[in-house]
């Protein structure tokens, strides 16, 4: 069974900033700019943890959140 991440984005908040997230492919990005951290889904599962997240670069960062969110300025 497939979870369906754009549902659990919805759901769940960054566990850094509290920002919400949005989906790039496998995985979490956090919508904060300060924060930028990219959470992985393993085995279908969102590691929320912001020790293992990874920090997305600000050019990468901008892209994915303009991607996910195409109304945003
Ligand atoms: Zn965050």
């Amino acid at each position: 069974m497939s979870i369906d991440l754009q549902s659990y984005s919805q759901l769940l908040v960054c566990p850094a900033c509290q920002s919400k997230l949005v989906v790039d492919v496998q995985s979490f990005v956090c919508r904060g700019e300060a924060c930028r951290r990219r959470y992985e889904v393993k085995d279908d599962i969102p590691v929320m943890l912001s020790d293992e997240a990874l920090l997305t670069a600000s050019d990468e960062w901008a892209a994915i959140i303009q991607r996910a969110t195409p109304d945003a300025p």
